[in-house]
């Protein structure tokens, strides 16, 4: 990691040089101010180009160093900035395919920036919870005037390179070159060669007509859109100071609050997740250069809820997919559902017909097993029962080619067992999807005893390629989420005998930041699910206590939004949840037979004993190793639980509180008589962490 440094005909080109994105490390830094020094010392040298080697300009900071003290040493990222400037030489930058960050930051630091057409140029400090550090809140505006830059900054999104330079009045690009860009860069270096004054960016004007009312109108807009988080204002409020501060003064303003946010757990909980998500598929004994299976055609068995919603992500991904049912009408149904949802989404103008028409192209059916020998990989998608496992696992084997993956998505049952109705358990592996399947962002990857290595690397890889985040999880009753989301409904259960209305429940959990509560989850979910596995759960384990009101639910039929009614009253075509009167009877009723008095529980011992319940089965679910990490568990509620992403999962939460903290907190839920107290006995990894000084990271 460095940049090079060469002359060509007079110009002196510094590569960033620091594979894949050629991220500013302390390294880069260095090499990058002796280059501009030498090139200012050499009298040969007319001008100066900068660009990136591979495939980026450059991606900002880099993320090995983030948090080390390696990331701000001197020079740091303003530091050569500022040297930039200072160049007696003109400084052109050469931008291709990513420029992001501190990337764009030293871009408009500077004299000229030429750029290739299709490049992604973006500040994306947002996504961490941060602002832009050095300088990009007061230079962007003054290039791109402040509405188009602050939409940049507070959105964090990429912009495409052409269009941004086809932008009327903008000053961020001096130069779009088509074909070879350095070649391009070289010329207008020449041509810019002996032009002074040198042009800088901090000398252009910035303003904005209707100042204050836009930037309240901004500042409004990101507030409302980000409710949890402060960082989308603070970029609003950067940039006003930028159009209200002598341009070093807005500089120090800036750098202010990026510290400030640094520091907030807002910030520290999306910079974990930004790691975790990476960490997430790294498995501690398959090597990352583990070959992978070629994955050309996917067979899905069933064609229901989850059968249809697993399709559309490989279909959207370009990888064709074949369907078997066991009648026409099934797949009809089921076609008609994915057809439906890219309908909607063409109506919507999220989708264009033509794409829609190739991905309907990808799909074909089948009511033959035979048809499914040529797909590399089968994912079963049938009833929940072992029974009906049996036969279709038994049918896929009997087809499959050799090495096709065989996948499962049960979401309880027992994956090794499924592994034995084969004769490859070797290639079994269980693919665990989220309702609704094409939406949500978590796969968990279930590794049976048997599963080879080659078989996770290459779903681990294919999840990649159809945009989910996928986890490993070993197996067991549940898996990661399910297992831990046991607790958390035997909780949300006793708080109803002790008291609570289920709106009181979800009101507290959605404040804290959930998207929903445990009861609107339930709803939404089908109480029916949850009442089914009770009984067969706690048929194997009849001494395990829990709430019978769901049950009693259910014995109304009150499955759910599905049905108009659940915890809730639904109306028609609306979500909005509206409390029943009988519902709150029957939890009384059921409380007194109990001979519970109700008390008043506060929001704070709602949240805590349902947050907490999570990270007490997640302890255990380390322990035993199925689990790899607890930044793995983190990934698992946020994407597929609605856990709140500003409180960075529930062992981030648990880490932020501090696990002594948190054990005296079971400890105390514990000596509740209408609880579970051999529930709360803090898991033994809690006690061992709390007595070696660490957390859950
Ligand atoms: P579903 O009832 O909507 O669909 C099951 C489909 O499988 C039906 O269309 C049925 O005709 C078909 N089928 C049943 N037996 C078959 C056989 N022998 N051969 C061919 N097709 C057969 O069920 P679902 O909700 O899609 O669940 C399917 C699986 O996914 C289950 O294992 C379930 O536990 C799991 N899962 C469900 C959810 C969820 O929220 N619904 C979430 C994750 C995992």
């Amino acid at each position: 990691m460095t940049t090079r440094y060469e002359v060509r005909d007079s110009i002196a080109i510094l590569t960033l040089d620091n594979a894949p994105v050629n991220g500013l490390s302390h390294a880069v830094r260095v090499a990058y101010a002796e280059g501009l020094e030498k090139a200012n010392a050499d009298a040969s040298v007319k001008a100066i180009v900068v660009t990136g080697a591979g495939k980026a300009f450059s991606g900002g900071a880099d993320i090995k160093e983030f948090g080390s003290p390696k990331a701000l040493a001197e020079p740091n990222l303003g530091s050569i900035i500022r040297m930039t400037e200072m160049s007696n030489k003109p400084v052109v930058a050469a931008i291709h395919t990513t420029c992001m960050g501190g990337g764009l930051e030293l871009a408009l630091g500077c004299h000229y920036r030429v750029v290739s057409p299709g490049a992604n140029i973006a500040l994306p400090e947002v996504k961490l919870g941060l602002i832009p550090g050095a300088g990009g809140t007061v230079r962007l505006p003054r290039v791109l005037g402040v509405e188009a830059a602050t939409s940049m900054i507070v959105s964090g999104e990429p912009v495409p390179s052409d269009m941004l330079a086809m932008a009327p009045g903008q000053k961020l690009f001096d130069k779009l070159v088509q074909g070879d860009l350095l070649e391009g860069a070289i010329a207008f270096a020449k041509e810019k060669a002996d032009v002074r004054p040198l042009p800088l960016v901090r000398d252009l004007k910035v303003g904005h007509p209707e100042a204050d009312g836009y930037f309240q109108f901004a500042r409004n807009t990101a507030k409302a859109m980000a409710k949890n988080f402060p960082a989308p204002a603070k970029c609003v409020d950067a940039v006003q100071n930028a159009t209200k501060m002598k341009f070093d003064d807005a500089l120090a303003a800036e750098r202010e609050i990026f510290v400030n946010l640094m520091f907030t757990p807002e910030s520290k909980s999306l910079r974990h997740l930004f790691f975790a998500e990476r960490a997430a598929s790294k498995i501690p004994d398959v090597p990352e250069d583990t070959k992978t299976r070629d994955i050309k055609k996917v067979g899905i068995i069933g064609a229901g809820t989850m059968g249809g919603g697993i399709a559309m992500n490989f279909l959207n991904a370009g990888v064709p997919v074949i369907v078997l049912e066991m009648k026409q009408e099934a797949i009809d149904k089921g076609f008609g559902v994915i057809k439906g949802n890219y309908d909607s989404q063409v109506k919507k103008g999220k989708l264009k017909q033509d794409k829609l028409d190739q991905r309907m192209g990808l799909l074909s059916s089948t009511l033959s097993y035979d048809d499914l020998k040529d797909c590399d990989l089968i994912i079963e998608a049938v009833f929940e029962e072992i029974g009906v496992k049996e036969k279709v696992m038994g049918a896929i084997d009997a087809v499959a080619k050799p090495g096709a993956i065989l996948a499962t998505n049960t979401s309880t049952l027992d994956v090794n067992k499924i592994a034995s109705f084969t004769k490859r358990p070797q290639d079994v592996v269980g693919m665990h999807f989220f309702s609704p399947a094409n939406v949500m962002k978590l796969l968990e990857v279930v590794r049976g005893e048997k599963t080879a290595k080659d078989v996770l690397a290459t779903v681990m890889a294919i999840s990649k390629k159809i945009k989910k985040t996928a986890v490993i999880s070993g197996v067991c009753d549940g898996f990661i989420g399910n297992r831990m989301i046991e607790q958390y409904g035997r909780q949300g259960g006793f708080l109803l005998d002790e008291g609570c209305t289920p709106q009181q429940v979800d009101r507290a959990v959605e404040k804290f930041g959930f998207a929903m509560g445990p009861f609107r989850m339930g709803d939404l979910a089908g109480n029916d699910i949850g009442w089914a596995i009770r009984k067969r759960r706690y048929g194997e384990k009849p001494n395990m206590r829990y709430s019978k009101t769901a049950d009693l639910l259910c014995e109304q039929g009150r499955f759910g939004q599905k049905v108009g009614k659940g915890w809730y009253d639904y109306v028609p075509g609306k979500r909005d949840a509206i409390p029943n009167a009988d519902v709150e009877a029957m939890i009384a009723k059921h409380r007194e037979s109990l001979g519970i008095t109700p008390r008043k529980i506060s929001d704070d011992e709602i949240v805590h004993r349902l947050v907490l319940s999570l990270v007490n089965e997640a302890a255990h679910i380390l322990e035993e190793g199925i689990a790899n990490k607890a930044s793995d568990i983190d990934i698992v509620y946020i994407y597929g639980y609605g856990f709140p992403p500003h409180r960075g999962g529930p062992m981030n939460y648990a880490n932020e509180l501090g696990l002594f903290t948190v054990a005296q907190m079971m400890k105390k839920f514990a000596q509740n008589p209408l609880d579970d107290a051999k529930f709360w006995e803090p898991a033994p990894l809690i006690k061992k962490l709390i007595a070696e000084g660490k957390s859950f990271a």
